[in-house]
């Protein structure tokens, strides 16, 4: 008798779209036992979200599935909705990736929690039994002060305690079976941290199965036992999490793990970045769906389909046609860092410590707001006398937390606040009359976290590109030979000319970004959080395409990032904040080398990937 909490068998999802039936998810068996934890990894598109969402009933009205998944030995496809209302939230719960579309914002935190209790439909729950529930759901989440929050609506929380929040509700039901979408993907790493030891702490007392959704491989590590990577609608490669991390066999599982920097890789190279993207579902390759991109593909692979095989005694299966010659090249490939290198690319250089010429300087800046109501007027110090320099040539990241002060810090710089003091000097002169802040704002580019929002929807590429150079006065055939170097330069098809944001994908909208913040020979680029909504593979591809500018342009960047490895990676100086101060700043050998402020410390040990407690910030930035 199979004892499995999930058991999913020739699962298929299919997508009923204009051009036919779409097939996101393909034949996939997987199990999941009592108070154990499956990770399904992939890029966006792979299928992991079709998974999650045929699981606890909650496809789109064209979608489809075919197949079994049986919950506790019940079938749960062809469930209708009055069934459905009996499982769904009460024996499996959700938490989604975005907790602030995923909470009500004109309903207070208590009511929300409430409602689910109320659900349950138990005889005999007095309101005062359920408020004590509510505030114990909170507490065991680590919400601190449950009293306040239970009274608070969803945009007065915190990032982390609205994503605690939201495990709180789908807790409150007692499900036997949680599904984590993405739910650390938004949060800073101290907080990830936090969140991916609440489950995992969860997971124990409650003996909870988690299946977790996430495209970062080395989240993982915290919480799952096991893993399974798809690709296309299918798994490339399943077994124990340790396996797949320490061992990966599948050249896709491999290009995921090299494709993000890691804190305790010391590497120099350009990083290994997958080219192309996900195929069309409607319009798979023949054979092995990842031979356009795999850089080991051979003519089997672009005629057959690899099955899906047991390689060892520890349930490690694999979809890959390599033969044992070629998973030992391939082991090399995994072990050996220079290798991977090679294959990438040139090295990164660094240029801290040499002589440069600053381009910018930030002295004692700082920016105060006026909050709260006449009678109980505070003063919020977003900045507080923050100093740094960004010199020519040189990337200098600006660190820390969300609500640190970071965004506040750039926007203060570059005279969207008015600073309450200190002084900002570009190319040696002092910033003070509108005159002098339109030429430094013809001498900057920016590029915002989310591409998708910052182009002009109605705006084809071309035009985005030349619009700043139109506004610079350049002719339009001039600009129009400007905007093809441009797109050359960022590694656009001089094609997509004519195409909208929406034809593209998230790298190539972000590239276009780029482009445009280039246009006008900028001294300086901004970047705030640039490839935070990206995609591990695209990331890569991004940041070495900025590495490649900073040395062919000499370009200066002003880096704003909560994501060390990549600071790690890319900067050259690194300015850590903390309640809008400097708490640290050096080069970035020294800061992650020798970090000396404990902040600085706890940074670096949450962004480590461990499955160790060492170095836990609690709590959030005050
Ligand atoms: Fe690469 Fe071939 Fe393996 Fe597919 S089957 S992953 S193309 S080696």
């Amino acid at each position: 008798m199979n004892n499995s909490l999930l058991q999913a068998e020739n699962l298929s999802v299919f997508y009923q779209t204009a051009n036919g039936s779409l097939p996101a998810v393909r034949d996939l068996q997987f199990s999941i036992e009592k108070g154990e934890t499956l990770a399904i990894v992939g890029e966006s598109g792979s299928g992991k979200t079709a998974t999650a969402l045929a699981v606890i009933g909650l496809l789109p009205e064209n979608g489809r599935v075919n197949g079994s998944i049986r919950f506790l030995g019940n079938e749960l496809v062809g469930k209708t909705e009055k069934d459905w209302d009996k499982i769904r939230g009460q024996e499996i719960s959700m938490v989604f990736q975005d907790p602030m579309s995923a909470l009500n914002p004109v309903l207070t935190v208590g009511r929300q929690l409430e409602e689910v209790i109320y659900l349950r439909k138990e005889r005999r729950v007095t309101k005062a039994a359920v408020r004590d529930e509510c505030k114990t759901l909170l507490k065991q989440v680590g919400v601190t002060e449950p009293l306040l929050r239970l009274k608070q609506y969803p945009h007065q929380l915190s990032g982390g305690i609205r994503q605690r929040v939201m495990i709180a509700i789908a807790l409150a039901s007692k499900p036997q079976l949680l599904i984590a979408d993405e739910p650390t993907t938004a949060l800073d790493s101290t907080i990830k941290k936090q969140i991916l030891e609440l489950l995992a702490d969860l997971k124990k007392k409650m003996n909870l199965s988690i299946l977790l959704i996430t495209h970062d491989l080395a989240e993982t590590v915290m919480l799952a036992d096991k893993v399974m990577v798809m690709y296309a609608g299918k798994v490339v490669e399943f077994g124990q999490a340790k396996d797949i991390l320490e061992n990966p066999h599948h050249p896709y599982t491999q290009a995921l793990l090299n494709a993000s920097p890691r804190m305790d890789d010391s590497r120099k190279k350009r990083l290994s970045a997958l080219a192309g993207h996900l195929p069309n579902a409607l319009q798979l390759p023949t054979g092995c769906p990842f031979h356009p991109r795999c850089v080991f593909a051979k003519d089997l692979c672009k005629k057959t389909e690899p099955s899906f095989t047991l390689i060892d005694e520890h349930e490690h299966k694999l979809s890959c046609w390599l033969t044992s010659e070629d998973k030992r090249k391939l082991m090399q490939f995994t072990t050996c860092r220079e290798t991977v290198n090679k294959l990438s690319g040139a090295e990164v250089k660094k240029c801290a410590g040499e002589a440069h010429q600053p381009i910018l300087e930030v002295c004692n800046l700082e920016k105060y707001f006026q909050i709260g109501s006449f009678l109980s007027r505070k003063q919020l110090k977003a900045v507080d006398g923050v100093n740094f320099t960004v010199e020519q040539g040189q990337i200098t990241a600006i660190v820390g937390e969300s609500g640190c002060g970071k965004s506040t810090l750039w926007q203060t710089t570059v005279g969207i606040y008015k600073p309450t003091a200190g002084t900002v000097k570009f190319l040696g002169k002092t910033l003070s009359t509108k005159k002098d802040y339109q030429f430094f704002h013809q001498h900057v580019g920016f590029v915002f976290q989310s591409p998708y929002s910052s182009l002009n929807r109605r705006m084809s590429v071309g035009e985005s590109i030349s619009e700043p150079l139109q506004v610079a006065g350049w002719k339009i055939n001039e600009a129009k030979k400007r905007v093809m170097e441009l797109l050359d330069l960022v590694g656009i098809p001089l094609e997509m000319y004519n195409a909208f944001p929406h034809q593209m994908s998230g790298g190539q909208r972000q590239r276009v970004a780029i482009a445009r913040a280039l246009a006008v020979n900028p001294k300086l680029v901004i970047l705030d959080e640039p490839v935070s909504s990206l995609d591990v593979s695209i990331q890569a591809q991004i940041i070495n395409l900025l590495i490649e500018l900073r040395e062919d342009l000499q370009l200066s960047m002003l880096f704003i990032s909560h994501d060390l490895p990549l600071v790690k990676y890319i900067a050259d100086k690194v300015v850590v904040m903390y309640c809008g101060k400097v708490v640290e700043a050096a080069s970035c050998e020294e800061v992650f080398q020798n970090p000396k402020h404990p902040y600085t410390k706890t940074l670096i040990d949450a962004a480590t990937p461990s499955s160790s407690r060492e170095g836990q910030v609690a709590g959030e930035i005050p």
